[in-house]
């Protein structure tokens, strides 16, 4: 493990601006984001840092407070921080309690460790996003309306000015275990103390903010950094975002589906995008260079002489982004030929002039049979 200091994990000096802490933290978690590294506990493990590090130190108050006391805050206490637990790696402890029967008899020096509060719950929310804000990604703001640490008690729980006392059920070790004999030789199994929840600390005198639960329900507003190249229905997993855990228990995930706005003349097609041009038949036979507006801008699209209607035209690299991995997919853009419906006199003149000299046989500008044509097809 790296650091425990969270001006080191984010790679800030301790004066850094928001704007800086900010920036910090979004390069490190596009960088450790668990879905650019599935399946790597290391990487997990520092993205977990960091978003506990930058949830400390994006907050005015609680950047103060931590400089001031530390990841443990003002009681002092370990596990008085809602997010301590989840700092420390308390994951891995609990898994080599469960096996070797703890520290306790190992290492001495410390109390027997505590198994510590359970997880808050995992939450979901949806975001709406723009057809080129999901083609591109950026920030988002996101409000959500979930369980957060109780400020009065820091998430402990107890009324401010008194203590959790060791629960006596537990001992204090927050868990319940049972000794027995296998063929394996002698297996401790462990179990959360039904009585305390696996705190370990019972409270005497509850918080009066949360009646003792050490989070409450709030509304909080967050920047989301949304990947380019999501899609309707794609799901952000957010580390930490989730429910607190009650009595300073970890916070849960949070996932975030997105929904996105269509375009107006734009439709994906996986990692391309399709859009249709309208040419005039002039230009489709003699050619062209006209204007399209793609999502990057305006581009100049060369029309070859003789297009028919239905030719795709490929822009490469103007598409969506992909989200694994480097490089855009590509813009198809299909030709249609528009036949003039508004000829004067004199354009009609030319065109018959021009289907004579082709040896085009048309219908003939008889006044009457044109306007007979064009009522039956009104
Ligand atoms: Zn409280
Ligand atoms: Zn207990």
């Amino acid at each position: 493990m790296a650091s425990d200091d969270y001006y080191e994990i984010l790679g800030v000096s301790r004066q850094a601006s928001e704007a800086e802490i900010k920036r910090a933290y979004l390069k490190l978690a596009r960088e450790l984001h668990p879905d650019a590294n599935p399946g790597d506990p290391r990487t997990e493990e520092r993205f977990k840092q960091v978003n506990l590090a930058y949830e400390t130190l994006r907050d005015p108050e609680r950047r103060r407070q931590y400089d001031l006391f530390g990841a443990a805050g003002p009681a002092g206490r370990a596990g008085a921080d809602p997010f301590a637990g989840f700092a420390s790696g308390a994951g891995l402890g609990d898994l080599f309690d469960a096996f070797f029967g703890g520290s306790a008899g190992g290492f001495g020096t410390q109390a027997p460790t505590r198994r510590g509060p359970r997880r808050g719950e995992d939450a979901e929310a949806a975001l709406d996003l723009d057809f080129s804000e999901a083609v591109f990604g950026g920030e988002q703001e996101l409000t959500v309306r979930l369980p957060v640490a109780c400020q009065t008690c820091s998430g402990s729980g107890a009324r401010p000015g008194t203590t959790p006392v060791r629960c006596t059920t537990c001992n204090g070790t927050g868990e319940i275990r049972r000794v027995r004999q296998s063929i394996l030789g002698q297996m401790v199994t462990a179990s959360p103390c039904p009585k305390c929840g696996g705190v370990g600390e019972e409270i005497s005198s509850p918080c009066p903010t949360c009646s003792g639960e050490g989070r409450r329900l709030d509304e909080q507003a967050f920047v989301v950094d949304v990947p380019g190249g999501v899609d309707e229905g794609s799901t952000l997993r957010l580390t930490g975002r989730g429910a607190a855990g009650v009595r300073g228990g970890p916070p849960g995930d949070l996932y975030v589906h997105l929904r996105v706005r269509s375009h107006p003349t734009l439709v994906r097609d996986g990692y391309d995008l399709r859009g249709v041009v309208h040419v005039a038949m002039t230009q489709a036979a003699l050619g062209a260079h006209v204007e399209f507006e793609t999502l990057d801008g305006i581009e100049e699209l060369a029309i070859p002489p003789g297009t028919q209607g239905g030719r795709e035209l490929r822009l490469r690299g103007r598409g969506v982004p992909h989200l694994q991995g480097r490089g855009r997919g590509d813009l198809i853009v299909t030709v249609a030929v528009d036949t003039p419906t508004d000829l004067t006199p004199a354009q009609e003149e030319l065109l018959r002039s021009l289907a004579t000299e082709r040896d085009e046989p048309v219908a003939d500008s008889d006044p009457g049979f044109l306007s007979r044509i064009r009522g039956a097809f009104k």
